[in-house]
């Protein structure tokens, strides 16, 4: 790595938006730039299929990780597994610890541009008694231990409640206009898709494995409407056909207070008595960023349409950890990596403005398991501002997304651009 001579662009964080923004930079800028990535597992986690292999019962710490070095040294990317500690801004330098063995030292790394993908802190530990009572699919660990209570006896037939806890938004993204008149407005929960996609996928386990019919099910959303930014119309279908199995839905519940054994008890009082307790929770940011100049009132990288900290502009944020991100889901940290790369690109002189300054137009892209081979797919920017809603059920979106995930790991996270406009025009046109 010869950082003297050329710039240094340092990304931290190497899962769907921090690989996303190192290749697409490399991809735009060429050699331009050297480009560091650090992170603190040298896997990417493809957090989206874990539920899927849970509930066809395979334990997707097999399935579910690509090997981050070989993608990132096949683009002459260097890597560095360790623990990012704390970043000066002033000093333009990032503090971090070696993670592969514990004793390391603390070592730093100067940036002369600095790509934060940090994601966010699922605050599993701010919910008493997930540990004890609580199941989830975020992780390979939580995927594992659900697969197995499913699989081998733990569960003993009782109701199953699913839903998430309340998220607490910044004012990182006021005032932004993503399409014409809209906005990035407020949610209560940071991710709901996997909710719904929960709620569909243990529904056919239930019947599936003859342990019971889906009216076992509640599945609550702290917010007016569950997962809202899908878009209204696109929401209102979804909950007529899962009512109409016989799943209950509560909407505007209050905050979780804590899980027991015997269900969820919300603050203020009100409990919904659960054996299997699905849960995801609050999305918090991480503590060595809160407290930095460049974040939101909530501790989320602040952003302009173009991904950069108006304040600083030699940073950059994509993924879950920008305050710009909301539903917090991978396909718009995708989006903004493509803006990282061409507006380094612009930087460096490799792209002119009119194709770098193209703003983030978010859309809310989503294929969830509903079991036995099926999927539903959305495709909606209308909580944005934007005009489309679209929704589709059936065996292609579920075909889509095993396929997606192949496409992924084959191409190292490279997913071609034609690749994604067969899958939009396989699910909204050929069926
Ligand atoms: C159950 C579930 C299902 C989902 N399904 C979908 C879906 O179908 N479609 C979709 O678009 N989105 C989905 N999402 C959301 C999606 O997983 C996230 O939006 C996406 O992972 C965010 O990518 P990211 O790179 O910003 O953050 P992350 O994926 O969280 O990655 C952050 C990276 O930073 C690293 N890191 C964190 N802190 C440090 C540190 N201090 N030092 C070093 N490294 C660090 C982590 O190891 C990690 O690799 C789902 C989320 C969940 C929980």
């Amino acid at each position: 790595m010869n950082t003297a001579t050329k710039p240094h662009v340092l990304v931290l964080g190497g899962n769907f938006a921090g690989l996303s923004s190192a290749q697409k930079i490399r991809e735009y800028a060429g050699e331009s730039v050297d480009i560091t990535v650090i992170d603190r597992k040298d896997y990417l986690l493809f957090v989206p299929n874990i539920a899927t292999d849970v509930f066809e019962n395979r334990d997707p710490s097999l399935h579910q990780r690509m090997q981050l070095r070989p993608a990132l040294a096949a683009d002459d990317i260097h890597f560095i597994q360790a623990l990012v500690q704390h970043v000066d801004i002033d000093a333009r330098m990032v503090n971090f610890l070696p993670f592969e063995r514990p004793g390391e030292a603390s070592e730093s790394l100067h940036y002369d541009y600095l790509v934060v993908a940090l994601g966010a802190h699922l605050a599993y530990d701010r919910l008493p008694g997930f540990a004890e009572h609580g199941h989830t699919v975020s992780d390979l660990f939580h995927g594992e231990r659900l697969r197995r209570y499913l699989f081998e006896g733990g569960y003993r037939g009782g109701p199953i409640v699913i839903g998430a806890a309340h998220f607490h938004q910044g004012d990182g993204a006021e005032g932004l206009q993503p399409y014409p008149g809209g906005s990035i407005p407020y949610l209560k929960a940071a991710c709901e898709g996997p909710i719904l996609e929960m709620t569909t996928a243990m529904a056919s386990w239930l019947t599936r494995t003859g342990r019971g019919t889906p009216e076992k099910i509640t599945v609550f959303t702290p917010d007016e409407m569950i997962a809202a930014d899908a878009g209204v119309k696109n929401v209102e279908a979804f909950l007529r056909m899962i009512t109409g199995m016989g799943i209950h839905y509560r909407n505007n519940m209050p905050d979780i207070a804590q899980l027991t054994a015997e269900g969820i008890e919300f603050v203020g009082g009100e409990t919904l008595a659960a054996e299997i307790k699905l849960i995801l929770p609050d999305w918090v940011s991480h503590e060595c960023l809160r407290d930095l100049p460049i974040c939101d009132s909530r501790g989320f990288i602040r952003t302009n349409l173009l991904m950069r900290n108006p304040e600083h502009p030699e940073i950059f944020a994509a993924g879950d950890c920008a305050s710009v991100t909301m539903p917090k889901i991978g396909g718009i940290g995708h989006q903004q990596a493509e803006l990282v790369g061409r507006q380094i690109a612009l930087d460096m002189g490799r792209m002119d403005a009119e194709e770098a300054n193209q703003a983030l137009r978010p859309v809310t892209f989503c294929i969830g398991d509903m079991g036995e081979g099926r999927a539903f797919y959305v495709r909606s920017n209308s909580w944005f501002g934007g005009h489309d809603d679209v929704l589709k059920m059936g065996r292609v979106p579920y075909r889509l997304k095993m396929s997606y995930r192949d496409l992924f790991f084959l191409t190292h996270g490279k997913m071609p651009g034609f690749g994604l406009n067969i899958a939009q025009f396989a699910a909204e046109r050929v069926f």
